[in-house]
């Protein structure tokens, strides 16, 4: 299969009017005929044969409104970031929780950590809410303060730190370790409580010392953090919404 083309907008007639449908054309060797899917993120995908124009593709498109309209009705929309922190206000800054606060700005977002306070003031503009800039703000923020956090659980429980750390949007996963001692953390850990986010940085190190998941790795890993069963299971049942976040932009 192709690589994924990037999304575009086309208007597509619908029994409640014209709606807007971001759409993606993926070509496939082996589709005979054109078909159409909604992704988790609510995009029409377009699967077409190699050979399909892209103008019978969206002809296509067009007589999906109403499918469309009635599939994206059925799966819950993925929550924004800043929706989010609305209804849960809080991160987990310095391994304790940290309340957030909004404020305004008419620039680009960013965040203010008080750390005397325990707060962080999130500004944003009202007016033209940008969820990927408010992604990058909430980033900038973990990125000091995972690289940080990891840092000190290094000393206190005296495991040889990583050669490199780096903070990312990873979509799928909470962390990475790779054979050159690189460790990879997702931003979203300052969403989780200070037990899970720990886990997954402590997680992450034992790898350091046992680069798959053997009974020697939980042997290790649960010398570093006891409760880490329950940690690991813990993140299986909240952390998939919580990764979701922000993905949509
Ligand atoms: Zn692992």
């Amino acid at each position: 299969m192709n690589k994924e083309t990037e999304t575009r907008i086309h208007t597509v007639q619908t029994a409640e009017g014209p709606v807007m449908i971001p759409y993606l054309i993926r070509r496939s060797k082996r589709s005979r005929r054109i078909y159409i899917s909604l992704d988790k993120q609510n995009q029409a995908l377009l699967t077409i044969p190699m050979r399909a124009t892209i103008k019978a593709a969206l002809e296509f498109l067009d007589q999906c409104g109403d499918w469309l309209l009635e599939q994206m009705a059925k799966t819950p929309k993925p929550k924004s970031i800043l929706e989010y922190l609305r209804d849960k206000p809080v991160l987990t800054l310095d391994g304790k929780k940290c309340s957030v606060v909004f404020a305004f700005t008419n620039q680009c977002p960013f965040c203010e950590y008080n750390h005397e306070l325990g707060e962080v003031t999130l500004r944003y503009d009202p007016c033209a809410i940008n969820e990927a800039r408010i992604r990058e703000a909430l980033k900038k923020l973990a990125k000091k303060q995972l690289s940080d956090r990891l840092f000190f659980l290094c000393e206190q429980k005296s495991i040889e730190p990583p050669s490199r750390v780096t903070v990312r949007d990873q979509s799928s996963r909470w962390g990475s370790c790779s054979s050159s001692r690189s460790i990879s953390l997702n931003w979203r850990l300052i969403l989780l409580s200070v037990g899970m986010q720990d886990y997954v940085i402590l997680h992450e190190l034992a790898h350091l010392k046992e680069m798959n998941h053997s009974k020697k790795f939980w042997g290790l890993l649960n010398t570093y953090d006891s409760r880490s069963k329950h940690h690991d299971r813990r993140l299986n049942e909240v952390g998939r919404s919580i990764i979701s976040l922000g993905q949509t932009a």
